[in-house]
């Protein structure tokens, strides 16, 4: 394909992001003997956030068995939870196996997209000026690809490094310096461990106590993983039951939250075998209800606390200074580097890309006031457009790979009959939307989630607009076929 017929290039289905998303479409559409469709990525190879985040101790906080498609299982996981690079390892897997990357378009970052009514065909440009057609448009962008980098008086004028932990430099000498680690969230407490044994001095800058219970990991051993090689039911057994043992957390978080306690429990017991100085556990206890924000899992995080080169720092910071940073107490700290472990812009999903839709609608300005789907997958007024781990399908209980999974066979569905119908296109009904949306916030409204903390979840106007409210099953149920009468069928 020359550049110039590239450039105008039309395909019945055109993918954004290959991450574990688009990559599992992607395969779902093979299957299903459609091969008319693209990926186009951003970077220059598949994996997604697990491309990205390359920070020391990165690992999936989800059993591996679970967190994997269940159509590719891998019955030689290392551990019981896998490090980054293994799970990076298994998404290249799958692009290899299922023949995906000559169907994927590296190094496009797709700045806009723009349906055109008339057509029936999304117009999508890329960054580099390249463009593309398309029947439909299947946004797979995650809701964790940004990182968010705290606005701090003075950032700017840092002299030494500073990077994302999903930036990681790995050049950046972190041996014998003062290294500031700002942020205590997931990413956080994995790097943090790795890292002190090195440092000369670890200032922890502290806005929010995470909760944080032990990590039940293990290296699988030889016989377990040839095992469950040769007995692929066994496999699927322990997946099962992984399933059932995280799914029954929901119950805490969504439907009883008293049922927290069993765990509070556990967490006191954590930080005090962990952590000797009562001072120092008195500043680790959150001020928030327990599950209010994502509940961690980690052996080392609190033991790194207690390193005699490690130091809590939790006034809140008041600037960035050329060579410190300087807490509202007046003190100054002085650091050579500074790592932001301080997550991502989760809740502003598909920006900073541009999609507008009937009547030239702005994505970005219809969900001024937070984002929301039908099912959190289509958008109304935005045709033919899906949207793959999109508003209200993160979790705080189990595997994301289990949603995205829900999502593929209604995509298909969508897919399937847009194409065979010859329908110019299918929107969602508002109305359909604004029901779904009006209950899913009123079941929200019982979640632990809405019980008096801020988290990445929810809009600075305090709209939980990523967790799903309930089970997971349930929103397989509602996704097991797309309801076609919620949709306007435009021929
Ligand atoms: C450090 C970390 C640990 C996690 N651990 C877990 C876990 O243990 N369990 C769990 O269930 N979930 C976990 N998650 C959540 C994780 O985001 C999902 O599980 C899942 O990997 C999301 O896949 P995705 O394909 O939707 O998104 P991503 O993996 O984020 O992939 C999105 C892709 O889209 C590309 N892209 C973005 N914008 C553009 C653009 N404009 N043009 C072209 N390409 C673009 C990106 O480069 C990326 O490759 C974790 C997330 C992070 C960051």
């Amino acid at each position: 394909m020359t550049n110039t017929s590239r450039r105008s290039a039309a395909v019945r289905v055109l993918i954004i992001g290959a991450g574990f998303a688009g990559l599992g479409l992607a395969i779902r559409l093979k299957q299903a003997g459609i091969d008319d469709f693209l990926i186009l990525e951003k970077a220059d190879d598949v994996g997604g956030c697990w491309r990205e985040n390359r920070y020391p101790g990165a690992a999936c906080d989800v059993p591996s068995h679970l967190y994997s498609f269940s159509f590719e299982p891998k019955a030689d996981w290392s551990r019981k939870f896998a490090p980054q690079a293994e799970i990076l390892d298994y998404a290249r897997h799958c692009a290899d196996k299922y023949q995906l990357r000559e169907r994927i378009r590296f190094g496009r970052e797709v700045s806009d997209a723009v349906f055109d009514e008339s057509a029936g065909q999304w117009r999508i440009t890329c960054a580099n000026g390249e463009q593309w057609r398309a029947q439909s448009l299947v946004c797979a962008l995650g809701q964790l690809s940004r990182p968010a980098i705290p606005r701090l008086e003075g950032i700017e004028r840092f002299r030494g490094k500073a990077f994302h932990s999903a930036q990681w430099d790995a050049g950046a000498p972190l041996d014998g310096q003062r290294v500031a680690v700002i942020g205590t969230g997931a990413s956080a407490i994995q790097f943090v461990p790795q890292i002190a044994p090195k440092v000369a001095e670890l200032l922890l800058f502290q806005r929010s106590a995470p909760y944080v219970i032990p990590k039940p990991d293990r290296p699988y051993a030889d016989w377990e993983r040839r095992l469950k090689a040769r007995l692929p039911w066994l496999q699927r057994l322990d997946r099962g039951l992984k399933y059932i043992q995280h799914e029954a957390r929901a119950l805490a978080f969504t439907v009883f939250p008293p049922l927290m306690k069993a765990m509070r429990l556990n967490f006191h017991l954590h930080m005090r075998r962990s952590i000797g100085d009562a001072q120092l556990r008195a500043r680790l206890q959150p001020d928030y209800p327990m599950g209010c924000k994502r509940i961690l899992i980690s052996n080392d995080y609190y033991p790194a606390l207690a390193r005699s080169n490690v130091r809590l720092v939790d006034s809140g910071i008041r600037e960035v200074t050329e060579d410190a940073i300087v807490t509202r107490d007046g003190q100054r700290h002085p650091v050579d580097t500074i790592i932001y472990g301080t997550g991502f812009a989760a809740t502003e999903f598909l920006a900073p890309m541009s999609v507008r839709g009937l009547g030239g609608r702005e994505l970005n300005q219809a969900w001024r006031d937070g984002a929301e789907a039908y099912k959190g997958i289509s958008v109304s007024g935005f045709p033919n457009l899906f949207i793959l781990y999109g508003p209200n399908t993160n979790l705080g209980h189990n595997s994301i790979i289990y949603m995205l999974e829900s999502q593929f066979p209604y995509v298909l569905a969508c897919l399937r009959l847009i194409h065979d119908e010859h329908l110019k296109y299918l929107d969602v009904k508002p109305q359909v939307q604004q029901r779904f949306n009006q209950r899913l916030q009123h079941d929200l409204s019982h979640t632990i989630w809405e019980r008096g903390c801020d988290s990445w979840y929810k809009t600075a106007a305090g709209r939980n607009t990523n967790n799903w409210p309930g089970f997971t099953f349930r929103y397989r149920q509602q996704t097991r076929q797309p309801e076609f009468a919620d949709y306007d069928c435009i021929r």
